[in-house]
């Protein structure tokens, strides 16, 4: 039969792991960390199994979990949710883009993406018979190009995705930008999808601006952030989705039926760390920032041009001093093949690839290996 997605191949982070793992290398490639989740947070998983939260979890998620979501919305955000029909609980940011994405999104309905973009916005996008739109961000800070952005807004476009902090740049939207926006779609039926992954991964002060600020903008959206950023375990899957009552009325009928509920000994986890130690949260941009400035004055003797770092757990990296011939796919193939250094190409994140000659590296890393990493790049 004909392939429902035919330019899809293998993620280039499953890609790029494996090679990592084949050729014994330091893995800077996919984003995740290599040190442990807070010990409270394991403490209160095994805690929870053995109270015995091991059935189903409510399909929208732990009520106690979406109150200390809401508690937090007040506390940062200012604006107040409703736990009980504004907020659900998904498996991983994931499954709430999927979702939020095919109770939207329809066949020949159009989707704006701002390239570079995450990989899986596309494919659920195709999955529903819809087309994404593709505008790039303007190098070298990666902010929205105002107007190839209204000139990409057409009578079937449904929804616009932004990210903030942004993977893979690390660019951060400004409360300005969030005004421009409400502009931009004012009088327009258009919904916006706002992956706020890294919300807590932000740096030199930088505030995040969730579009959970912006009133307006809150009134069209589908706000979506992953507890696996935040506590540092992407291999449990928990992931949230913030959107008006009637939207996530829609979104819950796609989740009731996709995975119907997320794993639930991790909710009351979550819950037990939201209420009992925000400060791990608070102190997010401390104890990544940390990360950020030891990996890029371990990279000073390389030849790398580093870029600006905004916010998130990725490094940006010029390597046109070290090659120029390599585009960046080829070079990430012989820098984990000869120099035992896994990296992503950034070219894969776009629909059509300017021709910088960019890496990703991730600095969610202890010290030893970031001193590993930046060992290995420095020699090149
Ligand atoms: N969006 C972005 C921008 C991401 O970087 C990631 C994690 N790689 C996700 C979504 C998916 O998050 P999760 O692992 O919670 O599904
Ligand atoms: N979000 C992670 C990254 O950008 C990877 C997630 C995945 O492997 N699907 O590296």
């Amino acid at each position: 039969p004909a392939s429902k997605l035919p330019r899809v191949g293998t993620t280039i982070f499953t890609v790029m792991s494996q090679l990592a793992q084949q050729h014994g290398a330091v893995n800077l490639g996919q984003g995740f960390p290599d040190f442990e989740p807070p010990q409270r947070l394991r403490d209160s998983l095994v805690r929870a199994m053995a109270a015995g939260a091991n059935q189903y979890a409510p399909m929208t998620g732990l009520l106690r979990l979406r109150e200390q979501i809401a508690i937090k919305s007040q506390r940062l955000h200012a604006r107040r949710l409703d736990p009980e029909t504004e907020i659900t609980i998904t498996s991983g940011a994931t499954e709430a883009i999927f979702a939020a994405i095919a109770a939207t999104v329809g066949i020949g309905d159009e989707v704006i993406l701002l390239d570079p973009c995450y990989d899986s916005y596309e494919p659920a996008i195709e999955l529903q018979g819809a087309r994404a739109v593709h505008v790039p961000l303007l190098a070298p800070r990666f902010s929205i190009d105002w107007q190839r952005l209204r000139d990409a807004i057409g009578p079937r476009t449904r929804l616009l995705v932004i990210n903030s902090p942004h993977n893979p740049t690390g660019a951060m939207l400004g409360a300005a930008d969030l005004d421009q926006l409400a502009g931009l779609l004012r009088g327009t039926g258009i919904l916006l999808l706002s992956d706020e992954v890294y919300e807590h991964i932000t740096f030199d002060g930088a505030e995040h601006h969730s579009v959970l600020r912006h009133a307006e903008l809150a009134g069209r959206s589908f706000v979506i952030s992953s507890f696996g950023k935040t506590f540092h375990c992407t291999g449990w899957k928990v992931g949230y989705c913030v959107a008006p009552a009637a939207l996530s009325a829609e979104f819950r009928k796609v989740h009731q039926y996709l995975t119907f509920c997320t794993f639930n000994p991790a909710q009351w986890a979550f819950a037990d760390m939201l209420e009992h130690e925000p400060a791990h949260y608070l102190e997010l941009p401390a104890f990544y920032q940390r990360k950020r400035n030891r990996f890029r004055s371990l990279l000073a003797g390389s030849r790398l041009k580093l870029l600006d770092v905004p916010g998130g757990y990725f490094q940006l990296a010029d390597y046109s001093a070290i090659d120029d011939e390599l585009d960046d796919v080829a070079f990430s193939r012989w820098l984990v093949e000869k120099h035992k250094l896994a990296a992503i190409p950034i070219s894969v994140f776009y629909e059509t690839p300017p021709a910088t000659r960019l890496i990703r590296l991730c600095f969610a890393k202890n010290d030893d290996t970031l001193r590993a990493g930046a060992d290995a790049l420095c020699r090149l």
